[in-house]
């Protein structure tokens, strides 16, 4: 058996899966914030998942994989850079697993998990490579091709947040300008809108619609989503691309809307016709852990992760 976890903003959710990489159980706590506290709540979700699976559990469990935001150095499995968690020091968060489980810990950056478990996901699909886009607070993918992660030099391919495509647009933290984050990314979004919607929700509520000014941040949202799809596919050539994350999972119909702008960005374009975009989009679904079982599968040792092969 496989133990995966997600440690995302507002919850720990882990996964326990068979070596055949079928569910077992589940279980999740709150996210606490700072390491200890963190790391005292996986624990909790981990021995609740041995238990479920079985009373000798701990003696069949052959990796514990975990997805976590932030800065994965994957060899060392020591975490960075997680803010939203007041993670701030370098964390070694594979060694302490090692260490209180006895087995072999694989830590990875959430976004990659999710790609890794959306192809799980879309196994019966057999497609040979997909793109996960998650857009929420920040914008970032995770393409696996060939059931490999791919990770670029210093793991940074994917941060296609801070890819410049408003050369008049606004200025990123990153100290760039225009980067597909600030018209995309959920901070980016809420700064636009202050005082004409509460939310991305309201943003799009039925009685939004109609409003001029909404309207054009409605627009430019879904048309900045739909270049996203578009630069993925011809950076990756991704038969499939996922899209996840805070932002996404706001926008009601949102792969509908997508799709109708990629057909009409087509309608002049003989290549994006030749791609047939809105063919390969999938939304990520609310009810399948994809980070954790995308952590697990990613820990599997050779041979244990035949489902998303
Ligand atoms: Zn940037």
């Amino acid at each position: 058996m496989i133990v995966g976890v997600d440690v995302g903003g507002s919850n720990v959710h882990g996964v326990i899966l068979s070596s055949q990489g079928s569910g077992i159980a589940e279980a999740t706590r709150d996210t606490p914030r700072g390491p200890e506290q963190i790391f005292a709540a996986m624990c909790e979700v981990i021995d609740e998942l041995l238990a479920a699976a079985q009373p000798d559990a701990r003696d069949a469990v052959v990796a514990i994989g975990v997805g976590t935001p932030g800065t994965v150095d994957v060899r060392s499995g020591v975490v960075e850079n997680a803010v939203n968690l007041a993670v701030s020091d370098p964390w070694a968060l594979a060694q302490l697993l090692r260490d209180r489980y006895g087995v072999p810990a694989h830590v990875d950056n959430d976004v990659k998990a999710t790609a890794r478990g959306a192809m799980a996901w879309l196994a019966s699909e057999h497609v040979s490579s997909l793109v996960y886009v998650n857009v929420g607070t920040g914008v970032a993918c995770a393409c696996v091709a060939n059931g490999e992660i791919v990770r670029g030099a210093d793991n940074i391919a994917g941060e296609i947040g801070h890819i410049p495509v408003d050369p008049a647009g606004a200025a990123c933290a990153c100290g760039q300008v225009g980067c597909l984050e600030t018209v995309i990314g959920g901070g980016a979004i809420m700064a636009r809108l202050a005082g004409q919607a509460q939310s991305i929700s309201d943003l799009f509520a039925p009685d939004a619609e109609g409003k001029t000014a909404l309207e054009t941040e409605r627009a430019r949202i879904l048309t900045g989503i739909a270049l996203a799809v578009e630069l993925v596919t011809l950076t990756y050539g991704a038969d499939r691309v996922v899209l996840g994350g805070g932002v996404i999972s706001r926008i009601p119909d949102v792969i509908g809307r997508v799709s109708e702008i990629l057909r009409t960005r087509a309608a002049h374009s003989g290549l994006l016709t030749s791609l047939r975009l809105h063919e390969r989009v999938r939304l990520a679904p609310a009810g399948i852990a994809l980070a954790a079982i995308g952590a697990a599968l990613t820990a599997a040792p050779s041979g244990e992760d035949q489902k998303g092969k």
